[in-house]
């Protein structure tokens, strides 16, 4: 008895003893795809993210814009990689059913002298090779967009730019790979690593330890943290850089139709006005330096920032369908261009290092870059026959015709059950969002899943329904449930005795 309780105990410890050829470090968009792309090959991979659950940082906090690739800078990785990362977004819509909201892109002048800039920007998008771009007057752009700014003279029209819904595209990618043989172990904070021989051992929440061959840095505003670990000089710094959003409830829809981008400054795109897959509106992003780079606040100048410079794109923005605000903080760092490379000081060890914006509409491309230009995987592992790049198309009840509604009914009555009446999500829904393969039983994980208390009342209504489903599924006292990690639970005691 004695024996067996001291062998568990050492194999928790010492973790598990199978080697891994790819240790991933972080579940965002970029960790998620790397994984999923190196599923093509006969490769044992793991992924290890601090979160509770994936897409749990800046994947989950940014516009959502899958960007045309017309301002990076022409030869960066950056220009390359958003080019060619928007043209696979359409490929992934149909293999791993990617949302996608083809509105195209208005970037505005206001004057003579925004124009010639406007013209400048329009040639770095034909250098960036981004397609079908062209500059309008503002007659031209009124009849598709009737609320744009009346001191707008000019636009540049980019009808590539496109929105998706940011933590489905890791969802994705993740269910893809898991389904693949991935393996993905969650609330697993990195602590240490270190290299003996050929092998690397990555430490887990202090007390657990992996082993891989090759160890993959997607730690987003943590990968200079990660590279400090194993590097004694890290060749980036990242650099947190904030960005505030007001949401505006989806009874907007329609307000603007494009994405609406002012010129580009030196702090980036600036404060955008961005209709999103579900139907709402984004006023924001601002960009603001933040020593502490983990803890994303709003503030009141910041959002007081974000309405003033919104109102320079449209007019009558309705500012009184502000349902929320929030904030994410981009890995920007020193080395002004994605840092996508082995390791100077050891190898085996790659860097995604100032993985901010384009990121998100890089992130096939980055993957695929990874795999195939930089680690060349294809030298070293077989391809994997068996390899499915398909996930099944996840039912969006809300979305079907009404036939479509009538036919899904007669097979599965409980998508008759509506939770959460502001976004009409089905309790059919929320069980296969418990359930799935990535399956959550947090209020947040439902929440990104389903969209279940993302509306109008932001889960007054629904949040209380959703969390006896969750204590009656997992066989669970409400008192065990938490918002989204362990430490915040919802519940601290019951108040009534029960009858
Ligand atoms: C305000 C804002 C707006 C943006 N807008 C856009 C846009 O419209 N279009 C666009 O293309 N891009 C945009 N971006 C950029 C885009 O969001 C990022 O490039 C992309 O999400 C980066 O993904 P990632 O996987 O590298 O990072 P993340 O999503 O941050 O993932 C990194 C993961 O690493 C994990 N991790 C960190 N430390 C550890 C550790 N010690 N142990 C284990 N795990 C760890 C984290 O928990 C996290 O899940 C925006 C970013 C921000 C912040």
């Amino acid at each position: 008895m004695l024996k067996t309780f001291f062998y568990s105990f050492l194999i928790y410890w010492k973790g598990t003893d199978k080697l891994y050829d790819y240790i991933i470090i972080g579940a965002g968009v970029i960790g998620s795809n790397i994984a999923r792309e190196l599923c093509r090959y006969q490769t044992k991979v793991l992924v290890l993210d601090k979160e509770n659950d994936v897409a749990n940082v800046q994947s989950l906090a940014n516009s959502a814009i899958v960007h045309s690739g017309h301002n990076p800078e022409p030869g960066s990785l950056k220009a390359r990689l958003s080019v060619w990362g928007n043209l696979l977004y359409e490929q992934m819509e149909e293999e791993l059913g990617i949302p996608l909201l083809k509105t195209g892109a208005y970037v505005v002048a206001h004057n003579h002298h925004e124009e010639q800039e406007l013209d400048k920007l329009a040639e770095l998008a034909r250098i960036n090779q981004v397609p079908e771009f062209s500059i309008l007057n503002y007659e031209e752009a009124l009849l598709d967009e009737p609320n744009l700014s009346k001191t707008v003279t000019k636009v540049l029209s980019l009808p590539t730019t496109k929105v998706t819904y940011p933590w489905e595209v890791a969802f994705a990618a993740m269910e893809n790979a898991i389904k693949n043989g991935v393996e993905f172990r969650k609330n697993a904070l990195v602590t240490k690593i270190r290299k003996v021989g050929n092998v690397f051992y990555v430490t887990v929440n202090n007390n657990q330890e992996y082993q891989s061959k090759y160890l993959i840095n997607a730690a987003g505003v943590a990968s200079d943290d990660i590279a400090g670990m194993i590097e004694k000089k890290v060749p980036y710094t990242i650099k947190g850089r904030k960005g505030e959003y007001f949401v505006l409830d989806k009874r907007v829809k329609g307000f603007v139709n494009h994405v609406l981008y002012p010129l580009p400054t030196e702090l980036g795109k600036g404060v955008l006005i961005t209709p999103q897959f579900h139907g709402e509106i984004l006023l924001g992003p601002n960009s603001l330096e933040v020593k502490d780079k983990y803890h994303p606040t709003t503030s009141y100048e910041g959002l007081t920032y974000v309405k003033e410079n919104a109102a320079l794109l449209a007019d009558n923005i309705p500012i009184n369908q502000i349902i929320r605000s929030f904030a994410g903080i981009r890995s920007t760092s020193d080395y002004d261009d994605f840092y996508i490379k082995e390791s100077l000081e050891v190898k085996g060890f790659y860097h995604l290092g100032g993985i901010d914006s384009p990121g998100l509409t890089a992130c096939f491309a980055i993957a695929k870059y990874l795999v195939e230009e930089v680690m060349n995987v294809g030298e070293i592992y077989s391809i994997d026959p068996n390899f499915d790049p398909l996930r099944k198309k996840k039912v969006l009840f809300n979305r079907l015709s009404l036939t479509e509604k009538k036919d899904l009914l007669l097979k599965e009555p409980l998508y008759g059950n509506i939770i959460c009446k502001c976004e009409k999500i089905t309790e059919k829904e929320i069980l296969d969002a418990m359930h799935g393969p990535l399956g959550s039983n947090t209020i947040k994980g439902i929440k990104k899943r389903t969209r279940a208390g993302a509306g109008l009342c932001q889960g007054g209504y629904c949040e209380e329904k959703i969390i006896k489903m969750i204590a009656k599924e997992f066989n669970i006292s409400p008192l065990e449930i938490a918002y989204d990690k362990e430490e915040t639970k919802l519940f601290v005691a019951e108040t009534k005795v029960k009858p």
